[in-house]
């Protein structure tokens, strides 16, 4: 298995690093799938850089309801095809950077929401199950960051899902994970808020995958969340929020008011 990270280099621009033990070494020349990079050397310790979000430049898609235990908490039933949305790629953040809540006259319940995200390596249109499966590059954590108040209200997602650090990613992407049976946590301030694993989603990643690009071009380098387990609940100004997916790391970002 190889962690690849996006991190900020010395002059502000974007660089590609491979993860060895608590350094980073920068790579170049790899493949949309992740793979064939060649290290160039440049290491520097992980705990000084800025890592920086998959996605930038791509699309966020995003899966509701798809574990049935978080269906049943939001009193809705299990949806019997994906329900899709999107975030605005202006709301990523990567490991380390600070989730900022808008002022309470705007919302006054954000809730964490931990999920398991895919890097697509291949570009997919209406695609088998089977291709689809074969083009997902790697595995990273996602916090699906969401004014609860405001979704309720609206009854759809865009403004509630789509502030502005509203979409944590990090902090890197791990290749060759299988990613049908992994533990998805959220902590906040070191408390189990969230404990679940991608073997009980509704739908597996195939067949999201498959569901997408049979509308919407899937891109190499786009983000595709699967939906959260059972457990969301509110974040406030103050608090540390880690997102954990088995082997792909930990996302951790504090919260902080405008
Ligand atoms: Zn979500």
């Amino acid at each position: 298995m190889m962690q690849i990270a996006h991190y900020l280099g010395k002059d502000g621009e974007i660089l590609e690093g491979v993860i060895v033990g608590d350094e980073i070494e920068e790579i170049s020349g790899l493949d949309p799938m992740l793979k064939g990079g060649r290290r160039v050397g440049g290491k520097r310790k992980l705990s000084q850089v800025q890592l920086m979000p998959w996605g930038m430049g791509r699309k966020i898609v995003l899966v509701g309801k798809n574990y049935v235990d978080h269906a049943k908490e939001l009193a809705s039933d299990v949806p019997k095809e994906p329900l899709l949305s999107m975030k605005p790629t202006t709301g990523l953040i990567g490991h380390g950077q600070a989730i900022v809540l808008p002022p309470s006259s705007v919302s006054k319940e954000v809730h964490h929401e931990a999920e398991m995200a895919v890097i697509i390596g291949k570009r997919l249109r209406r695609a088998s199950e089977a291709e689809c499966a074969k083009a997902v590059a790697g595995v990273t954590c996602l916090n699906d960051v969401t004014a609860r108040d405001i979704q309720r209200a609206e009854g759809q997602w865009t403004r509630a899902k789509g502030f502005d650090t509203f979409c944590p990613v990090g902090p890197w992407v791990s290749v060759g994970l299988d990613w049908s049976h992994l533990r998805v946590q959220c902590r906040v301030n070191g408390q189990i808020r969230q404990d679940g694993n991608t073997k009980d989603q509704v739908f597996p990643v195939p067949r999201l995958l498959a569901f997408i690009c049979a509308g919407m071009t899937l891109e190499p380098g786009d983000v595709v969340t699967t939906g959260t387990p059972a457990g969301v609940g509110p974040i406030k100004a103050g608090d540390s929020v880690e997102i954990e997916v088995e082997g792909a790391g930990v996302l951790r970002n504090e919260v902080r008011a405008e």
